[in-house]
């Protein structure tokens, strides 16, 4: 059964070529890979297309080819048959200064290229305590996703920067309600009815019952995590979860 909630890996800048025959191993025997989209470091990519079915690549450059040394393009991407793109995460904008315009280039290039945009959006903790989670939401909204006009390959990734790998994350509540932001937010200024967003941040074996179940969440956001044993239990956990949702909205409502 393929899952209608997405489950990404971002494994970041980890595991070398050794590590991964194992990890590879280990997950096609464990979980349907179908379900799952990998992002692993860029170098490694063949090794996953000839494996897993959905690869995503975690950060591409915003133009298409020409003297960019070190960076890859979406074209460049979509040539090697990946269909994912991880635009946006927290550690490119806070390490390599990445600019809402220049995500805006992203994302636009990527769409403009077939490669399915993930983009990632969240608060700091200063923004959190300062209540300010909505409209820094809603401002990397408008600003990445300025001049879109198809957003059939867009996936929201909520990502609380404060909760990346911190092994903390919000109340299942405060998720929530940043979800329906994001999708109040997608209808009211683009039109888009039911964006998939999913949840990033600290996503763990203990605590993904609990986040799988929350309502209007289409998926996670591993990273940490997406590295170690647990994630087999992490994905097992979200495809239980989503085959229950499927089955009881199949069963028909008697009044
Ligand atoms: C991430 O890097 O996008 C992420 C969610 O990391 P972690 O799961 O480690 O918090």
């Amino acid at each position: 059964m393929t899952s209608s909630k997405l489950i990404v890996a971002n494994h970041k800048m980890n595991m070398t070529s050794m590590d991964i025959n194992q990890y590879l191993k280990k997950i096609k025997k464990e979980i349907n890979v179908e379900n799952v989209i990998i992002c692993p470091t860029s170098i490694y990519i063949p090794y996953f297309l000839k494996h897993i079915f959905k690869v995503g690549i975690q950060n591409v450059f915003y133009e298409n080819k020409g003297a960019y040394t070190g960076e890859i393009s979406p074209r460049q991407a979509k040539s090697m048959e990946i269909d994912y793109a991880i635009v946006g995460h927290s550690e490119r904008r806070n390490y390599f200064l990445e600019t809402n315009q220049e995500i805006n280039k992203k994302v636009r290039l990527c769409l403009k290229n077939n490669l399915e945009v993930i983009l990632c959006i969240g608060e700091t903790k200063e923004e959190k305590r300062n209540r300010k989670t909505e409209q820094v939401l809603e401002q990397e909204l408008l600003e990445n996703l300025e001049g879109v006009k198809e957003f059939e390959n867009i996936i929201i990734a909520y990502e609380p920067i404060w909760a990346i790998g911190s092994k903390k994350t919000p109340t299942m509540k405060e998720i929530e309600l940043s979800i329906r932001f994001i999708k109040q937010i997608m209808k009211k200024y683009y039109h888009v009815d039911n964006i998939p967003v999913i949840y990033g941040g600290s996503v763990s074996e203990e605590n993904v019952q609990e986040i799988a179940t929350i309502p209007k969440l289409d998926g996670v956001l591993v990273g940490g995590a997406s590295i170690k044993e647990e994630f087999i239990n992490i994905a097992k956990t979200i495809l239980k979860v989503d085959k229950n949702e499927q089955n009881s909205t199949n069963i028909p409502k008697t009044r």
